[in-house]
């Protein structure tokens, strides 16, 4: 690790604020700033603390649901099969003429709600569930602290 200001190489390295700036400082010059926390340990302390213990990782998983790309072509291939003309699919589905021509040409994406229907009638799949997985490693132990002030204080009220 170097130092931001000097240069030097280190392998403790001191988080330090300079005129609001903040800025990987070696010894020396982290005495030109307020020093936040720090970076590194020595070698004594690495064998004591195996473990990483301050780091949690966090797993959000989201889901969500989207319309497959090519919805138009899949809807006209699959109402074709049946020998139905686009007036009589948006019959059976409750729905505009109109708006099954605008699908069809993938000019209009269907709502998850008019994909399901067509799901339904047409016996295809338009609607694909995407799980994003988002990895957040919480690493400062200070944050945590607070977090746990903050829901006691909730509690008290
Ligand atoms: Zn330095």
């Amino acid at each position: 690790m170097q130092c931001d200001m000097c240069g030097k190489e280190t392998s403790i390295l001191y988080k330090t604020e300079v005129e609001g700036v903040i800025m990987h400082l070696c010894k020396q010059c982290s005495r030109y700033g307020r020093v936040i926390s720090r970076i590194g340990q020595t070698q004594k302390e690495k064998k004591q603390d195996q473990a990483p213990k301050e780091r949690i990782p966090l797993e959000i998983v989201e889901e969500i649901e989207i319309i497959v790309p090519n919805y138009g072509e899949i809807v006209k291939r699959a109402r074709e099969k049946k020998g139905w003309k686009q007036e009589e699919l948006a019959k059976r589905m409750a729905e505009k003429e109109s708006l099954i021509h605008k699908i069809e040409s993938n000019k209009q994406q269907p709502s998850i709600q008019v994909a399901r229907k067509l799901e339904r009638v047409l016996g295809i799949k338009l609607v694909e569930r995407v799980v994003e997985k988002h990895n957040v490693i919480k690493e400062e132990k200070k944050k945590e602290d607070l977090t746990l002030g903050d829901i006691v204080e909730i509690k008290r009220r």
